[in-house]
């Protein structure tokens, strides 16, 4: 089965995401086994993406790590 309209009616049998245990978002991917939201399973460390701080670092602050 690929990718088009006939799979797409396995896409209710299992919620692929449940809650996170760190950041507690409906982010933590099931079969993953890490949370798309922070990155718990995948780093220690918060998952910050570059571009979450853009607007801060064009900002001309250099305190986007807090
Ligand atoms: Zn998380």
């Amino acid at each position: 089965m690929g990718k088009g309209t006939p799979s797409k009616g396995k896409k209710n049998k299992a919620s692929s995401h449940k809650t996170c245990r760190r950041c507690g978002k409906h982010s933590y991917h099931r079969r993953k086994k890490f949370c798309a939201s922070c990155g718990f399973g995948h780093t220690a460390k918060l998952r910050q993406p570059s571009w979450r701080n853009r607007y801060r670092a064009f900002n001309g602050k250099k305190s986007f790590y807090r």
